[in-house]
């Protein structure tokens, strides 16, 4: 399999979420990018996360992978050859001023060890994909729950515009955007994620 290659992520693709931030819901995909060094298996493992920087929140997310090369007019169908689940970890504080100066998001969302990615599962058939719904669990606790139908841009308008904006070839990954229920985590917080009710993987944090 192809080595991760670009990481993009959508930004406020969720209504709820955009609003508990009290950001505007975008009217076109809104999209950013973490470095691929950013992308870590989450495994039943340690993550370190740097909590000298102010506050760090977890974003759960779907997140596909792109199996070949984009053409224009080409569907989720046709591209995506695995389903993951990932956390977009978020250096808030640092995000917040950024945002207050106009500034790029790399230094609060492009940290090592900000992207976070379980095994990938074979791509559902897009019925699947919009019935299915994933959760995070922090601590044993469930404090997000998401369902695709809640996606304000669908799988094949996220592909259609990166695709055609950025380009998308295989090994590429999209992280889909978060649910409402983003929170703060600490050191020593247990992730674990839940896709169709079934655990995709858990990770124990570390500073
Ligand atoms: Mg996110």
């Amino acid at each position: 399999m192809t080595a991760i290659q670009n990481v993009y992520c959508v930004g406020r693709n969720y209504r709820l979420h955009a609003e508990e931030l009290g950001n505007e819901v975008p009217t076109s995909p809104m999209i950013f990018l973490k470095p691929s060094h950013a992308a870590v298996k989450l495994e039943d493992a340690e993550l370190k996360l740097p909590f000298n920087q102010g506050g760090i929140h977890y974003e759960a997310e779907l997140v596909v992978r792109i199996g070949q090369d984009y053409e224009p007019g080409m569907t989720a169908d046709q591209l995506v050859n695995g389903l993951a689940l990932g956390i977009d970890f978020t250096l808030r504080d640092v995000q917040t001023v950024l945002k207050q100066k106009g500034h790029p998001w790399t230094a609060a969302k492009g940290f090592k060890n900000s992207a976070p990615v379980t095994e990938f599962i074979p791509f559902p058939d897009q019925e699947a994909w919009l019935n299915q719904e994933f959760a995070l669990l922090q601590n044993g606790q469930q404090v997000q729950l998401g369902s695709t139908r809640n996606m304000i841009f669908s799988l094949d308008t996220i592909i259609a515009h990166i695709g055609d904006t950025y380009g998308l070839a295989a090994g590429d990954i999209i992280f889909t955007g978060t649910p409402e229920g983003v929170g703060p985590t600490a050191a020593g917080d247990t992730f674990e994620l839940i896709y169709a009710g079934n655990s995709m993987g858990t990770c124990r944090i570390t500073d």
